[in-house]
């Protein structure tokens, strides 16, 4: 029979008033439904607000290390239940296996590497101007914190945005993504059972204009961080600005590798398509641009091809790319791929649903690659989130340039290259948030900040890392006398 699985809201399990619920599907095999969840409303979402500002105060002057120990300890259960919640993201969110496995392990690093910052957080101490014996800065919690997280991610993004604001003192209130919300329950449950006290975190299921939108609306919260797309967030922005929310919104991106004519075009080749094919295309750093010198165009394309045909697609268990995480991103990508056929970019390889009994019944499309793109078409400009990789020829390293930044995101760039001296004019003029030389546009450390330029991201706020603190922290200079 298939699990009903409730909110977590107050330390305690609880339905929703809605008595409906949302059916999740295994996108490999759609007739499978995984699990079911709260359809929530905007009144159960306040009654999480509820508790969460309830929650605030005792959290806040709680000590730094005992929050951190509670922290290390949810993190050390989620090790031991790295296993199941790897079956979790395979079979909700289709990612192959290894991808899933490392995903669940960067939750279970964040945790861990955020019980340490808990335990350290501190402020500053400056010198008294004379007229004061103390004068000192310190870090507060911001308060209340909503995070409204997308599929693509399940654990990792709910988790980056989590422990740093647990870690700081705020209490949070988070609502996944409809379509994988089963690894944030599984969180909140090691976190109860690490000895987090109730009220301190609460997950909500439920659509985003309504459980999202109360979150932001309502007076109990004081800070919204939204992943997710661009046309969603920047709407997000506006509402919790208007709503006088402190607020960070992390989006969308059409990543470029720009492959020189020093690069090899085999090595380029391989780390476009790591960029590109990787989590089935589903990331927000996937590379779907790649940007190649003429003198090394066609031996790119054709190692391109090779390894885009050789990858092998299938459901995420055993396969090395699973399928779309539902049929709408399916169907969005299968448009992509007639939009750019109509734009006039050739299709040179993959374009359409792979065949065979493996592949019969699941959200599949084949790693696809086009030529004679040109960088004003909708292929090259608009985020398709699929497994998509459209190559632009360029003449010089300037057009290269030009062309790299030629979109409106900025979120992750990287270039292939022999030659030091392009290597950092790219890293100086490239728009993006982050930049790489000879590496994929994918992948991210935990210690190091992460947000885009342009309209990848709210721009005031990073990720991750120190600066991840610094979204859930307020500072407060005190004149002791
Ligand atoms: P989405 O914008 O459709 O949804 C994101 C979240 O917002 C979901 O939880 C959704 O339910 C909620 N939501 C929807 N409408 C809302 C509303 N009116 N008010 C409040 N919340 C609302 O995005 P998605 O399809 O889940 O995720 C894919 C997108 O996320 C891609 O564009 C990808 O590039 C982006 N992304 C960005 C980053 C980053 O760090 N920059 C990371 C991962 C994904």
């Amino acid at each position: 029979m298939t699990e009903t699985r409730a909110n977590y809201v107050n330390g305690e399990w609880v339905s929703s008033e809605s008595g409906e619920t949302i059916d999740v599907e295994n996108p490999a095999n759609p007739s499978e439904i995984v699990a079911r969840y709260q359809q929530s409303n905007a009144a159960d979402a306040a009654d999480a607000v509820d508790a969460a500002v309830e929650a605030q105060d005792d959290w806040a002057t709680t000590p730094g290390p005992k929050r951190g120990r509670i922290l290390r300890e949810a993190g050390t259960i989620l090790q031991e239940r790295k296993d199941e919640l790897t079956d979790s993201l395979v079979a909700e969110e289709g990612k192959a296996r290894p991808e899933a496995a490392g995903e669940v392990q960067r939750a279970i690093d964040i945790f861990h590497y955020f019980a340490v910052k808990a335990a350290d957080l501190g402020g500053t101490t400056k010198s008294p101007s004379g007229r004061q014996k103390n004068l000192y800065i310190r870090q507060e919690p911001v308060g209340v914190a909503a995070l409204i997280t997308p599929w693509n991610y399940p654990v990792a993004i709910p988790v980056w945005k989590l422990a740093p604001a647990l870690a700081a003192g705020n209490t949070v209130v988070l609502k996944p993504a409809s379509q994988a919300p089963g690894v944030v329950l599984d969180v909140a449950e090691a976190l109860d059972e690490a000895g987090l006290p109730d009220g301190v975190f609460n997950v909500v299921t439920g659509p985003g204009s309504e459980v999202g939108s109360e979150f932001i609306e309502n007076e109990g919260t004081d800070a919204v961080s939204f992943t997710g797309s661009s046309h969603v967030g920047e709407m997000v922005y506006e509402q919790a600005t208007d709503a006088g929310k402190r607020v960070q919104t992390e989006l969308g991106g059409k990543n470029p590798t720009l492959v020189t004519d020093s690069a090899d075009p085999a090595e380029a080749a391989q780390i476009v398509a790591n960029g590109g094919f990787g989590t089935t295309g589903q990331s927000c750093t996937g590379c779907s641009r790649a940007i190649v010198h003429e003198d090394v165009y066609d031996d790119f394309v054709a190692a391109l091809v090779d390894r885009a045909e050789s990858i092998d697609v299938g459901p995420g268990n055993d396969h090395e790319m699973g399928p779309q995480a539902s049929e709408s991103e399916l169907k969005g990508t299968l448009d992509y791929i007639e939009i750019a056929q109509d734009e006039g970019a050739t299709l040179v390889a993959g374009g359409g649903q792979p065949e065979g009994e493996a592949v019969e019944e699941g959200y599949f499309v084949e790693p696809t690659v086009f030529t004679d793109v040109e960088s004003d078409m909708r292929i090259a400009q608009e985020e398709v989130f699929g497994p998509v990789v459209g190559v632009l020829k360029v003449s010089d390293f300037e057009e290269g340039l030009s062309v790299a930044n030629d979109v409106p995101y900025g979120l992750s760039a990287s270039i292939v290259t022999d030659d030091h001296t392009e290597a950092n004019r790219f890293i100086d003029e490239a728009e993006a948030g982050v930049v790489k030389v000879n590496e994929k546009t994918t992948g991210l450390e935990l210690h190091v900040p992460f947000g885009g330029f342009k309209r990848s991201s709210s721009e005031t706020w990073r990720e991750q890392g120190d600066a991840g603190l610094d979204f859930y922290t307020i500072e407060k200079t005190v004149y002791d006398n």
